[in-house]
């Protein structure tokens, strides 16, 4: 009989899941290639040294991990858990940018009027009050706020079909999304951002900028 049973190398293929469909080299996926390292954001503690966790299942019984991130406490042994917990903080930190805040099911999120607050995990928007479950409504998000931050600086406000523009006698009223001019006085409307181009003359006679 051969002897070589259990003796194959496994080779453990680590994907990058990253939301965005793009493969993204992270700072952890490079130190990967090093199999002896700890990665950043751990802490080992070897069979008997004291973890000093009193929720720790694994205190003084094994050799085992902690996450050393904050709001995390994912307690673990074995490396390779490692190596897959650290990519989920490496999607979690490019999906969710300087922009969104991530919340564990587990922990309160703050917001009074949160309905996923230590219910589900969730993302809320630091530029406004949007929250949601699903990791793809961030990006999606994301976009809707750059494409307002463009309305704004060519001098427009969007109202959408549902949204009441309070102008009087406009045609677009609670009819369709249109864009109001924003400068005091003007009464400049389009329904389309390829048209706001043409309305750089308000910007140049209200706005900040002062043509010589
Ligand atoms: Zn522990
Ligand atoms: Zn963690
Ligand atoms: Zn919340
Ligand atoms: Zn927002
Ligand atoms: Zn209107
Ligand atoms: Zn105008």
């Amino acid at each position: 009989m051969p002897t070589a049973s259990g003796a194959k190398k496994r080779f453990w293929i680590i994907e990058d899941m990253s939301p965005f469909g793009k493969r993204r080299k992270t700072a952890s996926s490079r130190k990967m290639l090093d199999e002896g390292m700890m990665l950043e954001g751990f802490r080992r503690f070897d069979l008997y040294e004291d973890c000093k966790d009193v929720a720790c299942q694994f205190s003084l019984k094994v050799t085992h991990y902690h996450c050393t991130r904050e709001n995390c406490g994912y307690k673990f042994c074995g490396r390779t858990h490692m190596y897959k917990h650290a990519q989920h903080h490496d999607r979690v930190d490019n999906l969710v940018l300087d922009d969104f805040k991530r919340f564990k099911a587990s922990l309160s999120c703050h917001f009074a009027d949160c309905p996923f607050s230590g219910t589900s995990t969730h993302f809320h928007c630091l530029r406004c009050r949007f929250r949601c479950t699903d990791s793809t409504k961030v990006t999606a998000h994301r976009k809707h706020h750059g494409k307002q931050d463009v309305i704004s600086a060519a001098g427009f406000r969007q109202f959408s079909s549902s949204a009441d523009c309070a102008v009087p006698d406009c045609k677009y009223k609670l009819k369709c999304s249109h864009f109001h001019c924003t400068h005091p006085g003007c009464r400049h409307t389009v329904v389309g951002m390829s048209q706001m181009d043409s309305h750089k003359l308000c910007l140049n006679m209200f706005g900040d900028t002062i043509l010589d």
